[in-house]
């Protein structure tokens, strides 16, 4: 099985180390068909108006909106996910292509600037060890974008507790930080910046799902 890593900017060779640590071949994709090859797509962390630049002078949308469609499984983390969004604000002017498939609207800049980037532990039901109880996971959140609202299709996985003294947010809410919509997965944070593996192993599992043909089981836990 091999892992496409959209390599156009940001942090896809994160990606590929991480991928490459579960004894996985990651090819770095920037040409349309590359995707042809691959048998699932991660689109990296970054900045998502530098990235939709590029895919664009390099006529990409057209191929990765038909990779969605395959029905192969496609990770969005942060700039990923924002691009995999059917709907998104806090875009700059004129805002930006996106790939879309998955229908939710995300806040392209929800959490703020860099200097507003943070470490937090988040409650991932998904990721819970078999021996049971809820496990943490360390989100590294970089200029993090959040899911303001999804449609039916959509699993939320994940939410991260707004601190009460958030601007523009009604306090202590949780807002929506990662989501699966049938082959495709989405987090607001970098799991490819850290040491721990568990959703780039989950991602390998969608993948290995759609290739015993049960794509429909990967349902994984729903938290809300
Ligand atoms: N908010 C950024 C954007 O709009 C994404 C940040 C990231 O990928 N770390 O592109």
């Amino acid at each position: 099985m091999t892992v496409g890593v959209l390599a156009l900017q940001g942090s896809f060779n994160e990606h590929i180390a991480a991928l490459r640590r579960l004894g996985v071949q990651g090819i770095e994709i920037r040409k349309a068909e590359q995707l042809l090859t691959v048998s699932s797509l991660i689109i990296p962390g970054g900045e998502s108006t530098t990235m939709a630049k590029l895919a664009e002078y390099h006529n990409l949308f057209p191929a990765l909106r038909e990779f969605v469609k395959t029905g192969k499984p496609v990770w969005g983390t942060c700039a990923g996910l924002i691009f995999l969004a059917d709907r998104a604000v806090g875009q700059k002017e004129g805002g930006q292509e996106l790939v879309g498939g998955l229908d939710c609207t995300v806040h392209r800049n929800f959490f703020g600037s860099q200097i507003q980037s943070f470490e937090a532990d988040i409650s991932v039901p998904l990721l819970t060890s078999k021996e049971g109880g809820p496990e943490t996971y360390r989100g590294v959140f970089i200029r993090a974008p959040a899911v303001l609202d999804v449609g039916p299709d959509v699993q939320v996985l994940a939410h991260y507790p707004v601190p009460s003294n958030k601007e523009d947010a009604v306090p202590e809410t949780n807002v929506i930080v990662a989501v699966k919509q049938r082959n495709l997965l989405a987090t607001a944070f970098h799991p490819e910046l850290t040491a721990d593996t568990r959703w780039h192993s989950y991602f390998m599992k969608m993948g290995k799902e759609v290739e015993e043909g049960a794509s429909s089981s990967s349902s994984g836990t729903i938290v809300s």
